[in-house]
């Protein structure tokens, strides 16, 4: 199916509160459907409540709120979509483009990534173990267009690189929801950091196993922190702080290799986003996350005289 209107989605996993990277993440899926008078949708991808703090997701949200970010839907949350992530899994499992694997990876390891033929050959539930779903890729070159990096080739090893898209402990994996809910929620177009486009060509392949048309993706580079790693939970980036929502948006907008002026940090956040759209600019998004580094407010006014 043709996507006929723009519709984009900040999809954020709640591990935790909203920090800088996240953001930046919000503002250009948000700048990128709004000027083109698109759809924008979040939806909270809270598959994992062993790695979700229970207040996660109202951070989140209020955080989103307060930048002046709002959904033009209701929130969709993923905890409340395993129906249709099961009627999936049933498909690709019937179609033979899933299986059911009770490989450690242990044994994976062991042989090299490869599973014994019982496992990729399995045709019904094992009784004596415990099993993950795994979708069977193929053996192809994944090629796409990327709205900021051009033209990407990816190649996807069978077996090798199969994900798990239903984890032993019954969770369904992050690789099959978002696709379920893309194609649900009609999403033409991803916006995401850049860390996720070792996925893209996977997740092409279960989109079309799913019976859609891959969206179109940009990967933004993603914002390090002094140390050079990516700002994340993981290496404790700090939570927004939600007191000064103009600065941290105005920030936002130079990671994004916008040009604000400097008072715009003054004004309000319905301002900092309205000079945002007008003066949005697609091609001045830095390539990587070494360029996005050199984007500070210091060099920023510098280069403007
Ligand atoms: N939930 C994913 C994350 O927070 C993003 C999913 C996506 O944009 O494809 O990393």
């Amino acid at each position: 199916m043709e996507h006929t209107r723009y519709r984009g989605r900040f999809a954020p996993s709640p591990t935790g509160p909203l920090h800088f990277g996240s953001l930046v993440t919000a503002l250009a899926t948000w700048l990128e459907a709004r000027t083109v008078n698109g759809d924008w949708l979040v939806r909270i991808e809270d598959l994992d409540p062993l790695r979700e703090p229970p207040e996660a997701t109202d951070q989140i949200l209020h955080s989103l709120d307060v930048h002046g970010l709002h959904s033009d839907e209701p929130i969709r949350f993923q905890s409340r979509r395993h129906p249709a992530y099961q009627t999936a899994i049933v498909q690709l499992l019937e179609n033979g483009q899933a299986y059911r694997c009770t490989c450690s990876r242990k044994q994976l390891q062991a042989h090299n990534g490869r599973h014994p033929n019982e496992c990729t050959k399995r045709h019904s539930a094992p009784d004596d173990a415990p099993y993950a779903i795994r979708f069977a890729l193929m053996d192809q070159s994944g090629q796409w267009q990327d709205l900021l990096l051009g033209p990407q080739h990816q190649t996807v090893r069978a077996e090798l690189d199969d994900p798990v898209i239903q984890r032993k402990e019954g969770f369904f994996a992050y690789q099959l929801a978002v696709a379920v809910d893309d194609i649900d929620q009609g999403i033409s177009h991803v916006v995401r950091g850049s860390d996720l486009l070792d996925m893209t060509a996977q997740q092409q392949q279960i989109f079309r196993a799913l019976g859609a048309q891959p969206p179109l993706w940009l990967h933004i580079p993603v914002i390090l922190n002094a140390q050079g790693q990516k700002l994340s939970k993981q290496n404790h980036a700090p939570a927004l702080d939600d007191s000064q929502p103009a600065t941290n948006l105005v920030q936002a907008l130079l990671a994004l290799g916008q040009r604000p002026p400097a008072e715009l940090t003054q004004a309000d956040v319905n301002e900092v986003l309205a000079w945002a759209c007008t003066h949005w600019r697609r091609a001045a998004i830095p390539l990587t996350s070494r360029q996005a580094r050199g984007i500070t407010p210091s060099t920023q006014s510098h280069s403007d005289h």
